[in-house]
């Protein structure tokens, strides 16, 4: 009788592929035809009510009921005449995802489709299920979700799709677009305070964000198959091909054809929904490839990277295939991440990270750019907190991967220009002088962008006009890191507001009082600035030397977001109170512990229900073999040798299990979930997990391959 995992791989053998069509040739015809955006409203709405409207969207003021009203009853014909049923408010839980509960717009009662102000502005999801750490139970009872009316509303499977943030009825956020949009304002205030030193025109400065999201692809019947990737969504299991990534090259290698249809099917589907995906390319493991949109205000470039990776969910469906957005679905190769290309543009179209010809721009760009740095160093461990999650501790930190250190890399052109400018500390500079000159920054421009050098090894790094914050997981929500750095951001921006006034005030001309205050910030956060190679064991000794963080595991990388640093700085900038973080902290470990406690499961059941049986099943076909070939007088050493190996892992394996179960029931004893998901990490996943997939691994290598049950890495790794 064939194996299941037999069954799969005929089922691949089989799979017709599906092309991709698009409705045009040309993307301008469907781009955004999903989306009530600025022009739909301007096209539906009376003048006066899309006055309303765009000044809220601009403003973030808020907007009255009639208004709504106006709003609800355009949207609704409008997506009515696109073929939606349904309505929903969309909006993102602290579980990670999206979530959305859907309503009919047909009224029974009238026998007509209704669609009311109210129903558009709030709701109130029956949300008891949601996380809210113990907000909800304490305070009140329930939550609701309330129109943002600055990210789009669009149409996704039939189903009228309103953006909204979710927050309880005390005031509390717990969703991660509250303090992403709160912390917006923030960083909004002090940019355009110091952008005022340089430019009185600058009104608003915005973030921006470009998402690069990794991801890797299977044949749906071969994931099925596994049920460590369906419960876990990584392997548990799986012994190396011996291809894997060492030729390096499935990196911008032609796209097997399965894939590319799917890619192009998907594409098709975000541009509907205005989401601007541009590039599409293969990444370094085999398997593993690459989407990024064009970069857009962060809080849509946030919506649209979480709508991709449903919209990549559901086409993936359609061409029997499977998207893994874990940060580490394959040990052995490389982890998938999702790199956050995060800028400060203005309102008069200035990005602050963008070198310019101008020396006097030039000395914007470089508060924005010291200011980072500075906001790097001192918040090293909020960062390292705010991209902490149990599927990216396999990716960070892990034996394989590189370390959880945060560091900034800056390349050598601007490196050597802060070196400078922190060297020359002393030179006196004269009115009349051309301080520029003498600073050496006045020549930044060209250099910089046809100049980035590229470390890939970085976790942050500046790379020609944007910062690149790459140690962001695959699955993670943008919103969580995205908050963290504009809060941390605006913070040191408010703090270089005040040092320069303290000195412009103690009679230094302006642009002596900025330069002064900069080197002594380049000289403060100096060991946050990492140039080589941040996988090296070196870097790790000299990190240490330097006496920055190397948290390896979420457990222990999230205790900061109780400390005081945090806490004080997260209520200056009203992004989250201390309740709010408290709650945040116990989700995630709360959620850490769930994910560690599954796999622990998953292993465990592999292992005795799969693997163990398996063996013996082989191991007496075996013995049957080596009892005939004694039988015949010959040789039969290297059955015995195979026998024993299998026995060894066998034993290996059931002890291991065992253990590993009872620690689980002793930690699962614990009350304080902090001390709880340390364990966890220590006694239950340090302590068992490589030990039992070692031994599973050897015995993939044993075992006849026609018995072995769970599908292999070169089954799944390999797309035509
Ligand atoms: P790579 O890092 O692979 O060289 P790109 O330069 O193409 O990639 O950019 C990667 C992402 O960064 C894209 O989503 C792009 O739109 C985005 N990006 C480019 N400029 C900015 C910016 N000023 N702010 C934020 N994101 C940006
Ligand atoms: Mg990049």
């Amino acid at each position: 009788m064939a194996t299941l995992r037999q069954k799969a791989l005929m089922k691949v053998q089989g799979r017709p592929k599906v092309a991709a069509v698009a409705p045009s040739l040309k993307i301008s015809d469907y781009f955004g035809s999903q989306v009530f955006g600025l022009k739909e409203m301007q096209e539906t709405l009376a003048s006066p009510v899309f006055k309303k409207v765009s000044t809220a969207i601009e403003k973030g003021t808020k907007i009255d009921m009639s208004t709504a009203d106006e709003v609800a009853t355009a949207v609704k014909s409008w997506a009515l005449g696109k073929g939606a049923t349904h309505y929903t408010h969309w909006f993102q839980p602290l579980t990670g995802s999206t979530a959305e509960k859907h309503d009919t717009f047909f009224d029974a009662m009238s026998g007509m489709e209704k669609f009311k102000g109210s129903a558009l502005v709030q709701q109130e999801p029956d949300a008891s299920s949601f996380p809210s750490g113990g907000i909800r139970t304490t305070f009140e009872a329930r939550g609701y979700t309330a129109w943002d009316p600055s990210s789009p509303i669009f149409i996704f499977d039939q189903t009228l799709c309103i953006p909204t943030i979710f927050v309880s009825f005390t005031g509390e956020a717990l969703d991660f677009k509250t303090p992403l949009i709160r912390s917006t304002e923030s960083i909004n205030n002090a940019a355009v305070d110091i952008c005022q030193y340089f430019d009185r025109n600058v009104k608003k400065v915005t973030p921006s964000l470009g998402v690069e999201q990794e991801y890797f692809v299977i044949d749906r019947a071969l994931y099925a198959t596994r049920p460590d990737l369906v419960m876990a969504g990584r392997t548990v299991f799986g012994h190396n091909p011996a291809r894997g990534q060492q030729l390096d090259d499935h990196y911008f290698g032609s796209i097997p054809s399965r894939v590319k249809e799917y890619m192009k099917d998907f594409e098709i589907e975000a541009l509907k929904l205005g989401i601007p995906v541009s590039t599409r390319h293969n990444e370094v493991a085999p398997g593993q490839f690459e989407v990024a949109p064009l970069f857009e205000d962060i809080n849509k470039a946030t919506d649209h990277n979480l709508l991709l990776m449903d919209v990549m969910e559901k086409v993936a469906e359609k061409h029997g295939l499977k998207v893994l957005f874990h940060e580490k679905p394959f040990a052995g190769l490389n982890g998938s991440g999702k790199h956050n290309n995060w800028s400060l543009i203005t309102d008069t179209g200035v990005n602050l990270f963008q070198p310019s010809n101008s020396a006097r721009e030039n000395l914007q760009f470089l508060c924005f750019l010291v200011a980072t740095i500075k906001a790097v160093y001192k918040n090293a461990d909020l960062l390292r907190a705010s991209i902490a999650s149990a599927g990216n501790d396999f990716r960070l930190g892990a034996n394989e991967a590189p370390p959880a250190i945060i560091s900034i890399f800056l390349g050598s052109t601007l490196t050597g220009i802060l070196d400078e400018l922190e060297k020359n500390g002393n030179i006196k500079i004269e009115k009349g002088d051309n301080m520029y000159m003498k600073l050496g920054i006045s020549k930044i421009p060209e250099i910089i962008l046809d100049n980035t050098d590229r470390n890939r090894t970085s976790p942050f790094a500046f790379t020609g006009n944007k910062f690149e914050f790459r140690a962001v997981g695959s699955s993670a929500n943008p919103a969580g890191p995205m908050t963290a750095l504009n809060v941390i951001v605006a913070d040191v921006l408010k703090e270089l507001k005040k040092d320069i006034d303290k000195e412009i005030d103690s009679g230094k001309e302006k642009k002596l009082a900025i330069v002064d205050v900069l080197r002594k910030y380049i000289k403060e956060s100096k060991k946050i600035r990492f140039e080589g190679d941040g996988y090296s064991e070196e870097w790790e000794k000299e990190a240490e030397k330097r006496g920055l963080s190397n948290l390896k595991s979420t457990a222990e990388s999230l205790d900061v977001l109780l400390s005081k640093q945090v806490t004080d700085l997260y209520k200056r900038h009203n992004v989250l109170n201390e309740k709010e973080l408290h709650a945040r902290h116990e989700i995630r470990l709360e959620n850490y512990v769930m994910k560690v406690q599954i796999e622990s499961r998953v292993m465990g059941d592999l292992a005795l229900n799969h693997i163990i049986p398996t063996a013996i099943l082989y191991q007496n076909k075996l013995i049957v073999n080596a009892n005939g070939l004694k039988g015949l007088g010959l040789d039969h050493r290297a059955a015995i040798d195979t026998i024993e190996e299998i026995s060894k892992h066998i034993e290996a394996l059931k002890s291991n299990v065992s253990n590993m179960t009872e620690a689980r029931k002793r930690v699962n004893k614990v009350e304080d979930i902090t001390e709880k998901a340390k364990l966890y990490s220590s006694d239950v996943k340090d302590a068992y997990f490589d030990k039992i997939r070692y031994a599973v691994d050897k015995l993939e290598l044993v075992v006849d391959d026609e018995y072995w049950p769970l599908v292999k890495y070169r089954e799944m790794l390999f797309l035509k």
